[in-house]
């Protein structure tokens, strides 16, 4: 009998998906918790670079942390673009 479905290992917080277990706990392993602001995002290195720019940097941290609603913050966001 064969499994049906194929055997991946996903890391959610980065989207990467490995092709064995050992190396989804290597890339585990790599992560870092951001830590700013009280934040607890957990990725690796070149996400959480992307992240802290996003939205500590942004400012979108604070704004969240204060409870703005998600349509505010999208347009927040869409007016920085400019
Ligand atoms: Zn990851
Ligand atoms: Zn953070």
């Amino acid at each position: 009998m064969q499994l049906s479905c194929r055997t991946s290992y996903y890391c959610d917080v980065c989207e990467l998906e490995f092709n064995r277990e050992s190396e989804l706990v290597v890339h585990e392993d790599a992560h870092v918790v951001c830590e700013l602001e009280g934040c607890t995002y957990v990725s690796c290195k070149e996400i959480m670079e992307e992240h802290i720019l996003l939205v500590h940097a942004s400012g979108l941290y604070a704004r969240m942390a204060r409870g703005s609603s998600k349509e505010e913050v999208e347009k927040w966001q869409s007016e920085r673009k400019k």
